[in-house]
């Protein structure tokens, strides 16, 4: 199987470019944020704080996760409830960040992606895939840009959603997730030493995607 990992902070473009290149190979997309943030919608309405670790180990333990493709569509099912439609809430960036820093967490969905990875040619964005998830994977990619680039980007992406946020807000919230991630102690956010660097501040989408396809 043909794994490719393309890892990097929020709002790098990370999916956009793992979607398209997903589309160009005829491989699957597998966007593992998804199911941090799909595991912190559950967690929310269970009532159980995303931060709290005890809460969270109990109800990792009888969680059910299911990955389908609707229409080509990445779907996140949690104990039979498609919760897709509420995980990119701006509140549940947060509560995703939060929830991921938890090992139980972290080994629940790890094992769920390489069960994945081990059966389908696939493209996979997250933050630690190319370190922890598929270390031996060959195909690595780091997909980073400015935090104001990205903060921007991402105020366009909610706009378009119809979810108005204040670039400032968004800013800090994303400096403040850059952190999170990548100080967690159960695989942080990292660039693998064999990754393949691309900072894509100045870089259209095609100029990046065209640029990973020319390294696979
Ligand atoms: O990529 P996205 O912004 O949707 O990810 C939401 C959160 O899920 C991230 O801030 C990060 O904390 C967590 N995450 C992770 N490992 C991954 C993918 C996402 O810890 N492989």
């Amino acid at each position: 199987m043909i794994n490719i990992a393309i890892d990097g902070p929020a709002g790098a473009g990370k999916s956009t470019i793992a979607k398209l290149i997903a589309s160009e190979k005829g491989y699957i997309y597998l966007d593992t944020g998804a199911m941090y943030r799909a595991l912190a919608v559950y967690a929310l309405k269970n009532g159980v704080d995303p931060l709290d670790e005890k809460a969270v180990d109990k109800l990792v333990v009888g969680v059910d996760m299911d990955i389908k493709y609707i229409d080509g569509i990445q779907h996140i099912i949690v104990c039979g409830e498609d919760v897709t439609s509420q995980i990119r809430e701006n509140h549940v960036s947060k509560a995703a960040s939060d929830i991921s820093a938890h090992p139980s967490v972290r080994i629940k969905l790890v094992e769920l992606q390489r069960e994945f990875a081990k059966t389908h040619d696939v493209v996979l964005d997250g933050r630690d895939i190319g370190t922890f998830v598929l270390p031996d994977t060959p195909y690595k990619f780091y997909l980073t840009a400015s935090a104001e680039v990205r903060a921007e980007r991402r105020v366009k992406d909610l706009a378009e959603r119809g979810q108005t946020v204040d670039f400032k807000t968004v800013l800090e919230e994303i400096k403040q997730r850059d952190y999170n991630d990548s100080h967690r102690q159960f695989a942080p956010l990292r660039q693998a030493d064999d990754a393949v660097f691309i900072d894509s501040s100045e870089m259209s989408i095609d100029e990046v995607k065209d640029f990973i396809l020319s390294k696979i």
